[in-house]
């Protein structure tokens, strides 16, 4: 790892104190013992920086199906459309729960784009959510 990709640890706490320490994607808490990893929104392939504007946590999950990634094919109307930007959007514009706050319901193409390569609503974290909701920390109340 170069010195360039290195993230201090109080930016990383400052991160996780912004995000109530969960993925800014899915939502998903940071309690499973695996940190959340920082995510470059924009990858540093794609010109994007380490400032924190551009910094964000994520969980593995999101972390790897986003890779490099930061616009998606809508699947309604086939335009590209980008990625939800944790640091420049709000996560309720664009996602809400759905009644039995298991799955993400995208309200915007963007929010569908990202559901849908992110796989926020697989089986794995659909058997996770319904835990989390008896232990009483899903949904996130923000
Ligand atoms: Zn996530």
């Amino acid at each position: 790892m170069s010195p360039r990709r290195r993230i201090s640890l109080s930016l990383r706490k400052r991160l996780a104190e912004a995000a109530g320490y969960a993925c800014n994607y899915c939502r998903s808490p940071s309690l499973a013992g695996v940190p959340l990893a920082v995510d470059h929104i924009v990858p540093l392939a794609a010109g994007g920086t380490d400032h924190p504007a551009n910094l964000c946590l994520a969980c593995y999950r999101c972390n790897e199906f986003k890779g490099a990634q930061t616009t998606g094919m809508d699947s309604l109307t086939s335009a590209v459309t980008p990625l939800f930007h944790p640091n420049q959007q709000n996560w309720s514009d664009h996602f809400a729960w759905s009644q039995d706050s298991l799955t993400i319901v995208p309200l915007t193409a963007v929010g569908r784009v990202t559901v849908e390569m992110l796989r926020m609503n697989d089986g794995w974290l659909l058997q996770a959510r319904r835990i989390w909701r008896l232990a009483g920390i899903h949904p996130p109340l923000s």
